[in-house]
This record gives structure tokens, C-alpha cells and sequence, in this order.
């Protein structure tokens, strides 16, 4: 197949263990999928889950420094757990993830009834770690997701908290659009969300499993 151009680039992100990558397909996102964040953003918490998405050119990994975006004054980091999505609708693997949010562009569009985009979607929005396979995990409510700026710890929730388990957000996605390959589902964050300045070094985790860290600068 020949195209009138060069294709833009693919984007990537390493496996644990692994010389293989992941191709990063489409990056859907859950909001609201934890209660106490859910309270925190002044959501009616049992109402149930919706989606959003991001480009895949947003996705970063570990050792590469995010620029501050433009246009905002209240960038926050959202912890989340990150499913990897593999053949057949099949969970791949998992990896940590931050949806970050121009919080305050977010906050105006809501208000205006208009679409999140920009205030999900820049570049560096959605930084992932390395993606662990699935192996023999097949659960995710043991595993505990935590976020620290500059040493102090921000965010700590536990997966079981989740409103949706990540099979049933899967599931539920495929319902909707043709889930591929290659797609990331952001899966919600827990609360303590919070504001991020230039300089900030941020590490995520899925506690004893897998860490990303990263600088704002
Ligand atoms: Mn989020």
C-alpha cells in the first residue's frame, strides 16, 4: 500500500521482561469511577461511569519530562490504573498511568456544556508506565495505586474502590466501539487530585508492581 505521504510516527510503550513494545492504539479514558473522587468533583457518585478519550500521540513513558501546557493555571494529576488492551478483547497487561488535566479548562467547559477535549488532550497528557502482563494476575482489587509530588504523597487509593472493575469497563467499552488491539483504558482515579507547577517530580505507582516518574518542566 503506498500513501501520498510518510505515516506519522507510532507510538510505543516498553514490556515489562520484554524486547517486544506496545503499540499504543486509541487511549480511552473512564471519569468518575471511584466515589470519593467522584464527591470531590461534586458528582451525584452513583451515577454511573462515562468515557472520554485521548490521542495516542499524548502518551509518554518513563524518563521523559513533560512540559507545563499552555492556557492553564490548574494542571492536576489524576493517578489511574491503565489496562492494556490485548487480542480478542482480552486484558494484555496493566501499567500505571496519570490522566493529566488542565483542570480550570475543564472546569469552563463544563460549564459551558462544551466537550473536555482541550482540557484532557495536550502533549504529554498521558503519561504510562512500562506495561506489566497479565501472567497469572487476574484480579485487580489487591493492587493499591499511590502518587507522590516532590516526596509527599498525594493520591492512594485501592482498585477494589473501583464502581467498575476493569472487566466490566471493558466489556462495556466493547459494547460501545470496536476495541482493538493496542488501546489503553484509563480507568479512573481515586481522590486527592490535586495541582501541579513547573519543576513538580511526580512518581506513580501500582505499589510493589510497577513505578513512573517524571518531571514537570
Ligand atoms: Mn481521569
Amino acid at each position: 500500500m503506498r500513501f501520498p505521504f510518510q505515516k506519522p510516527d507510532s507510538f510505543t510503550l516498553p514490556i515489562q521482561r520484554s524486547d517486544d513494545v506496545f503499540p499504543v492504539n486509541h487511549i480511552y479514558c473512564v471519569g468518575r469511577n471511584y466515589t470519593a473522587h467522584a464527591r470531590e468533583m461534586g458528582a451525584d457518585n452513583r451515577k454511573p461511569p462515562f468515557f472520554f478519550s485521548k490521542p495516542n500521540w499524548a502518551v509518554v513513558t518513563r524518563g521523559t519530562n513533560i512540559d507545563f501546557p499552555p492556557d492553564t493555571e490548574n494542571l492536576n494529576h489524576e493517578v489511574e490504573l491503565v489496562i492494556a488492551v490485548g487480542e480478542n478483547i482480552s486484558i494484555f497487561g496493566f501499567g500505571v498511568g496519570v490522566d493529566l488535566t488542565r483542570r480550570d479548562i475543564q472546569a469552563k467547559a463544563k460549564e459551558e456544556g462544551k466537550p473536555w477535549f482541550l482540557a484532557k488532550c495536550f502533549p504529554g497528557s498521558a503519561p504510562v508506565s512500562e506495561i506489566i502482563p497479565m501472567g497469572d494476575l487476574t484480579d485487580f482489587s489487591d493492587l493499591k495505586l499511590t502518587l507522590s509530588v516532590n516526596g509527599k504523597i498525594k493520591q492512594s487509593g485501592k482498585c477494589k474502590d473501583m464502581i467498575w472493575n476493569p472487566n466490566e469497563i471493558m466489556c462495556e467499552l466493547a459494547g460501545e466501539v470496536p476495541l482493538q488491539p493496542g488501546d489503553l483504558i484509563f480507568t479512573g482515579t481515586p481522590e486527592g487530585v490535586g495541582k501541579l507547577e513547573k519543576g513538580d517530580a511526580i512518581v506513580a505507582a501500582v505499589t510493589g508492581v510497577v513505578e513512573l516518574s517524571f518531571i514537570i518542566s
